[in-house]
């Protein structure tokens, strides 16, 4: 049985105080919500003072990104050493670092493995751009980025994947459910076949890109779908805890 997650992507936004008030405003509301995984992903200069706010509470911190090197001479980065006693995910792969910062599927695969080494778990996101899908070249595409990223790496439960088709993030242009849980199967099907069929069928695998509250029933009613990776919407407290609520209501629901 695969425990639904929902996680929120701060990306660059929020300044330490702030991301302090938006914790207080939805800890208390997050916290009593059962049945689901709830992550947020702050900015790294938060990740201190949030992981002590979240110490006794049953929501997890996650990065938003990590260097593959233990530690040494890369002026600005953060080490997957230095994440792990403050964070339990990590989100690698993400389309802005592919996208913006240039990172590659090599670069990708080092990060996972180095995580996993850490024992952090990475949400490792994978989607195609809106002229791939246009030209009907979405399978192809995730299934190189996610064999690509998983090229030597031993089976782990330990893993989260989300789908995220770049023209869908951050656009309100979100995909169908039916689309985004066709390629999610199509994904856990790269996954049997590359892992095996058991550790495929335990791994969570979300859907990314617009979604809101008033999208995300579309989303988690697919037994595919197993929560979401939101980015906009989870700066917004009522909308966070409404996507959380209702994932937990329609997952539980369908046990
Ligand atoms: C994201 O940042 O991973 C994301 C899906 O963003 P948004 O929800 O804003 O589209």
């Amino acid at each position: 049985m695969r425990i639904p997650l929902i996680a929120g992507n701060w990306k660059m936004n929020t300044t330490v105080s702030e991301a302090e008030r938006l914790v207080l405003e939805m800890l208390e509301r997050l916290d009593k919500i059962q049945g689901i995984e709830k992550v947020i992903c702050p900015p790294f200069v938060s990740l201190v003072a949030i992981s002590m706010m979240l110490q006794s509470s049953s929501i997890k911190l996650g990065a938003q990104n990590m260097h593959f090197e233990a530690k040494g001479a890369y002026t600005g980065e953060i080490s997957p050493l230095m994440l792990k006693q403050l964070c339990e995910f990590v989100i690698l792969g993400h389309s802005e670092r592919r996208w913006y910062f240039g990172e590659t599927d090599e670069i990708v695969n080092k990060k996972v493995n180095a995580a996993l080494t850490n024992k952090l778990k990475p949400i490792l996101c994978v989607g195609e751009r809106l002229e791939e899908n246009e030209s009907g070249r979405t399978k192809e595409v995730v299934e190189r980025q996610v064999t690509a990223a998983l090229r030597g790496i031993e089976p782990t439960g330990d893993l989260v994947i989300a789908y995220e088709p770049v023209w869908a993030i951050g656009t309100g242009k979100a995909a169908s459910g039916k689309q985004a849980a066709a390629t999610i199967g199509f994904i856990r099907g790269i996954l049997a076949k590359l892992w095996n069929e058991s550790v495929a069928d335990d791994l969570r695998i979300l859907y990314g890109g617009s979604v809101t509250a008033a999208n995300i029933r579309e989303f988690v009613s697919y037994p595919e779908i197993d929560g979401a990776l939101v980015g906009g919407a989870s700066l917004k407290v009522e909308e966070f805890v409404s996507i959380v609520e209702q994932t937990a209501d329609i997952k539980g629901r369908t046990k």
